[in-house]
């Protein structure tokens, strides 16, 4: 009989030092036996943690914890250890960067710019590790055995080559996969194509494929301060939980740490259920040994994304006053792109024509003010009969209301409030001080949870 998968679980309340945030990683290690013996002598090791955003904890993953991980594996024998992550899309193209926004809202943030700004770096090289960004990372054109939605992608061969890979997740919720743990992290891995284009209804998928390439030799979860509700970025609420989790078998651990959020059953989560039924770790909570804290004494009841808890219709449809949308024959994912479209859409004080899907419906003689009318997504601009004779007429008139890209993500609302920048309806200086609040919010939270961090802005 085969030996149970077992997902470690070390638990303590708040206030933590950094020495205790130490001694809970390797609690948390040493109850999967430690990491003496697994790491070759001079080897390499390669940490691969959360950072998604320029913001701590909840949003990334805790310095703390990946100092520590780092600290473990060279007194395992590591010879380097290389902390390799590459930040969201939405952080590299959307997110508004206060300190270059001089004149105007400059947009992004590169990765080791934002594990500079979080103290990342410096803990990470006081920890005698070095840090990597994926963009900067030599990569290679690897071809993915068994991938169903994902078959050829660039990926950093550091990885490929460590004689040792930690996956360093956050416990999280997330608007599009209901949860982001082990599995979701290791699409950081992914260049900025690979990352962007993933995020169709098809991105549970995608998740698992990108661990077919290599899965990790051990997951360490930083479950100190979680995040719930619209996650995974600015409109997700932290919550403590004071966890650190860790195992080798990753849909193991993301099978308990989601029980640890309050999911009764693991296998709502794409992500578990594809990864288990393709046989790439265990899902069942009942083949899974769990050592340390009992889930019974770890586990909140977490506020789920709204879209995985009432119909995502009723976000969408029949909710704006001043919008006429119609759509047909769209995905999930162009579904809740239209939300967020018509969230931004709805501060206007104008009446506004979204149309969104694969051949929408629309009335005969359908004639909406073009200058006010968005096309969502690549099935929406290629439709044909009236609407695409409303698109003739649009580009004649030079109006790019073309809000492209399958699905149509970042760039589509970065273009769509660039429209509305143009049409006077909002203020670059608008998007500068709603970025400083974001900051601020998620540093005064992590603040009052260590005093010893200050950001480097
Ligand atoms: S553009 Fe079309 S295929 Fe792509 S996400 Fe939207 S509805 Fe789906």
């Amino acid at each position: 009989m085969s030996e149970k998968a077992r997902v470690a679980i070390v638990r303590k309340a708040f206030p933590l030092t950094t020495e205790e945030v130490e001694d809970m990683v390797r609690q948390a290690v040493g109850l999967l036996g430690g990491l003496e013996g697994k790491i070759k002598k001079g080897g390499r090791v390669v940490v691969k943690p959360n950072l998604f955003a320029p913001y701590p904890p909840p949003v990334s993953v805790d310095r703390r914890v990946i100092a520590a991980v780092v600290k473990l594996a060279f007194e395992a024998g590591a010879g380097r250890v290389t902390v390799l992550e590459g930040v969201s899309v939405g952080t590299l193209m959307k997110r508004v960067n206060p300190e270059r926004s001089c004149c105007g809202a400059s947009r992004g943030f590169g990765t080791v710019e934002v594990m500079r700004m979080l103290g990342v770096k410096q803990a990470v090289e006081e920890a005698g590790g070095e840090v990597l960004g994926v963009e900067e990372a030599e990569k290679v054109m690897v071809d993915i055995r068994g991938g169903r939605a994902l078959h050829r992608v660039a990926y950093p061969k550091a990885v490929l080559e460590a004689d040792y890979f930690i996956n360093l997740p956050a416990m999280k919720t997330h608007t599009m996969t209901m949860v982001t743990l082990s599995v979701k992290n290791l699409q950081g891995l992914l260049d900025e194509k690979g990352r962007y284009y993933a995020h169709r209804d098809d991105l549970d998928q995608h998740m698992v494929d990108i661990s077919k390439i290599r899965q990790p030799d051990l997951v360490v979860l930083d479950g100190l301060i979680a995040m719930e509700g619209m996650g995974a970025g600015e409109g997700g609420s932290p919550v403590e939980m004071g966890l650190v989790l860790a195992g080798h078998d990753q849909v193991a651990l993301d099978c308990v740490a989601s029980q640890c959020m309050g999911i009764d059953n693991p296998l709502v989560v794409g992500t578990t259920r594809i990864a288990n039924h393709e046989g790439l770790g265990c899902g069942n909570p009942f083949l899974i040994e769990v050592a340390g804290t009992p889930v019974a004494e770890a586990k909140k009841k977490l506020t789920l994304p709204v879209n995985f808890t009432q119909p995502l219709e009723s976000l969408v449809t029949g909710v704006y006053p001043n919008i006429d949308l119609y759509i047909g024959g769209a995905c999930p994912t162009c579904w809740l792109m239209t939300a967020m479209a018509e969230a931004l859409l709805s501060k206007a004080p104008e009446r506004f024509t979204l149309i969104v899907g694969v051949d929408p419906k629309v009335p005969p003689g359908f004639a909406p003010d073009p200058a006010r009318t968005f096309f969502l997504g690549e099935c929406a601009l290629a439709t044909g009969g009236d609407l695409r004779e409303l698109r003739n007429e649009m580009q004649l008139k030079g109006l790019d209301r073309f809000l492209g890209g399958c699905p149509p993500y970042e760039q589509a609302l970065v273009k769509l409030e660039d429209a509305l920048i143009a049409m006077g309806h909002l203020r670059e200086d608008d998007l500068v001080k709603k970025a400083l609040e974001h900051r601020e919010k998620f540093f005064d939270y992590y603040r009052a949870h260590d005093p010893t961090w200050e950001p480097q802005v």
